[in-house]
C-alpha cells in the first residue's frame, strides 16, 4: 500500500477510504495534503495510536482528489454518512455534549431530545444545542404544555392508531383495542401533561394539530405555546390558584429558554446564506452557493460574460426561489450545516471570500 501511495498519490486536497478484506469501508478521512497524510499512516507506531490501529486492519486504500479543502471536507462528511465506517464511529469524540430536538412522525407524533442527527423516526430535527440537561427540561416543558408524548415506546404509534381508529370510526371496541395497557412508569397522562395516546385517550385531530403547532414553534414561525402558557398563568392568578400559577411560570421560563435557542439557531442558518469562493491548490477558483448552511451548488468560477450570466441565473434560482426544505433544515443536511458553520467559525478570514 505504501508503494502505491508513493507512486501515484499527489499532495492535493482529497478524501481517502481504508478498506477491509472484503472491500468494506473501515475508515474515511480527508486531508489538504493527501499524499503526506497517507504516508504518515506508515510511520505510525504503538498500540494506542489511531493511525496504526486503522492500518493494522486495512487491506487496501482508495482515494479521490477534491477541488479544494472545503470540497474535501464535504465529501468526507457525505462518505461517512453513506458508509458509517467502524473506525469513524469509534473515534467520535465530542468535548461538548449536544442534543437535538426531534419531532417524531407516524400517527402519533412525539417530541424529545436525541443525541444524534440521524435518529430513524425523526421527521424534523433542530439543533444541535448544548446544555443538554436544560434542553431536556425545556423540551419536556414544551411537551407538557402541548400535551404531546415524549416516550420512546416503539409500539405506541401502532397501538394508538388502533385505539383512535376504533374511536373515530365508532367501531365496536374489539379485543385488541380493549386491551388498554398503561405504559409502566409514565405518569404524564395522570398529571394531565400528555393526552395519553398510549391508552387511546385524547382526540386524534386535536393531537396532530398540537404537534403541528409545536413544529411551527420550533421552526421559529409561531409562539403559540408561549401565548397559551401566559394565558393559563394569568387565569390561574385571577382565580387565586397561586401554586398552579407558579408551576406554569416555571414551565413558561423553560419554554422561553428553548424559544431563544431555536430563534438563535434559525438566525445562524439564515446567516449562512451566500456565495463562497474557494481556491484550489492549482489556483483554480470554485463558487459554492450556500443557502441556510447547506451547499446547493458548486461551479467553476466564471471567466466569461456568458458564464457570469449563467452563475447569476443559478444564484437567483437558489437564493430567491422557494426553499425546498422550507423552514426546516433537511435531516440529512444537519451535519452539513454544522460543518459549514464550523468551517467559517474556525477560519474567520474565509468570510471575506463570501458575497450575499
Ligand atoms: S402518557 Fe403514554 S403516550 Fe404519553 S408519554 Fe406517557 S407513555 Fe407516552
Amino acid at each position: 500500500m505504501r508503494e502505491m501511495v508513493r507512486a501515484t498519490c499527489e499532495n492535493r486536497p482529497g478524501v481517502y477510504r481504508m478498506l477491509g478484506p472484503t472491500g468494506n469501508v473501515l475508515y474515511v478521512g480527508q486531508s489538504r495534503v493527501l499524499r503526506t497524510r497517507l504516508l504518515s499512516y506508515f510511520r505510525a507506531k504503538g498500540r494506542g495510536n489511531k493511525a496504526a490501529r486503522i492500518l493494522r486492519h486495512a487491506f487496501h486504500i482508495e482515494w479521490e482528489f477534491a477541488h479544494t479543502e472545503f470540497a474535501a471536507l464535504l465529501r468526507e462528511l457525505r462518505l461517512i454518512k453513506q458508509y458509517r465506517p467502524r473506525f469513524n464511529r469509534m473515534m467520535v469524540t465530542d468535548d461538548w455534549p449536544r442534543g437535538y430536538v426531534a419531532l417524531t412522525g407516524g400517527a402519533v407524533p412525539g417530541l424529545r431530545v436525541v443525541p444524534r442527527s440521524d435518529h430513524p423516526s425523526a421527521i424534523a430535527m433542530f439543533g444541535p444545542f448544548r446544555k443538554v440537561a436544560e434542553l431536556r427540561e425545556s423540551v419536556r416543558a414544551l411537551a407538557d404544555t402541548m400535551q404531546l408524548r415524549d416516550c420512546t415506546l416503539e409500539d405506541t404509534s401502532r397501538r394508538t392508531t388502533m385505539l383512535w381508529f376504533a374511536k373515530d370510526s365508532d367501531h365496536a371496541v374489539t379485543s385488541a383495542t380493549s386491551t388498554r395497557t398503561r405504559v409502566p412508569g409514565c405518569l404524564r397522562h395522570a398529571l394531565h401533561t400528555c393526552a395519553g395516546p398510549c391508552i387511546g385517550e385524547g382526540d386524534s385531530a386535536h393531537y396532530r394539530a398540537q404537534a403541528q403547532m409545536v413544529r411551527a414553534f420550533l421552526e421559529g414561525q409561531s409562539d403559540a405555546p408561549v401565548v397559551a402558557l401566559k394565558r393559563d398563568m394569568q387565569h390561574a392568578s385571577d382565580t387565586m390558584e397561586f401554586e398552579r400559577a407558579a408551576v406554569i411560570r416555571d414551565r413558561l421560563a423553560r419554554v422561553h429558554w428553548l424559544q431563544q435557542r431555536v430563534l438563535h439557531f434559525h438566525a445562524n442558518m439564515d446567516r449562512l446564506t451566500f456565495q463562497y469562493r474557494a481556491t484550489g491548490p492549482d489556483g483554480r477558483e470554485f463558487v459554492y452557493l450556500i443557502r441556510r448552511g447547506t451547499i446547493r451548488a458548486e461551479v467553476v468560477a466564471p471567466a466569461t460574460d456568458v458564464e457570469h450570466a449563467q452563475l447569476q441565473t443559478l444564484a437567483t434560482r437558489i437564493f430567491e426561489g422557494p426553499d425546498p426544505s422550507g423552514a426546516d433544515i433537511p435531516l440529512h443536511d444537519l451535519d452539513e450545516f454544522y460543518l459549514v458553520a464550523s468551517w467559517f467559525r474556525r477560519r474567520p478570514h474565509e468570510r471575506e471570500r463570501t458575497t450575499s
